[in-house]
């Protein structure tokens, strides 16, 4: 299969899995995840149509993402990796969407930055939804201070909320519980579910999924 083939399915198991939870169509954005593929792959699937990625290092992303915004201004770029809060200047200025808000200090350095340059970017708040040590992300009890935090000490408003859930378990009671901490706290979109699991994602809520393999292959 070419990867506009592979777009083109995953396109349609995104229209079929909202049909299920009976969810209309144009509730659930493409989040296409070029981590490790370089411009030459990345190209094809902008031609056919996909304008959202997603990338997880900024470095890595400066090398790609310049070049590709140019030819194609309209271009939506996320970062869905870790942040350090020395490179919040050129995640600022490089990306559209920021879902990996963490922790304190690197919202502060967000807030500052984008006071700084003039650039307002789209913030989601990733929770670590399974308590995982290894993984990145604020304590589902500690959600609700967290996000007063931002919004009350910083001003920032907060769009959504990411997590990527435990890979052992069923994902569907975390995606459950990501949703009903937006609900709890009135954030409206959900980042959840990537190739493995979007499908389950959407049928509980996902209002973006973050897909990956799927389209470009293994990495
Ligand atoms: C790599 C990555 C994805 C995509 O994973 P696939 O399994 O390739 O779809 C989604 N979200 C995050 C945070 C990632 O790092």
């Amino acid at each position: 299969m070419t990867v506009e083939q592979r777009l083109a399915e995953v396109k349609g198991r995104i229209k079929a899995a909202q049909k299920i939870g009976s969810r209309s169509v144009e509730d659930v954005r493409l989040v296409a995840v070029s981590k490790t593929f370089d411009v030459e792959d990345i190209r094809p699937v902008i031609n056919a149509g996909q304008y959202v990625f997603g990338e997880n290092r900024v470095q890595e992303s400066q090398s790609k993402w310049p070049v590709l915004k140019q030819e194609t201004p309209d271009l939506e770029l996320h970062l869905i990796g870790p942040l350090q809060s020395n490179k919040a200047a050129e995640a600022v200025a490089l990306f559209d969407v920021i879902e990996t808000v963490d922790r304190e200090k690197i919202a502060a350095a967000l807030a500052q930055e984008m006071a700084r340059q003039g650039r307002k970017l789209r913030l989601y708040v990733q929770v670590n939804i399974g308590l995982e040590p290894q993984k990145a992300g604020i304590a589902p009890k500690e959600t609700a201070a967290f996000l007063r935090y931002c919004r009350d000490e910083l001003g920032l408003e907060i769009e959504g909320l990411m997590c990527i859930p435990p890979a052992e378990d069923h994902p569907g009671p975390y995606f459950a519980l990501l949703r009903k901490l937006a609900e709890e706290n009135g954030v409206t979109k959900l980042s959840m579910g990537m190739s493995g699991d979007f499908e389950t994602a959407i049928q509980f809520g996902a209002t973006s999924v973050r897909v990956g393999s799927a389209i470009f292959g293994a990495r």
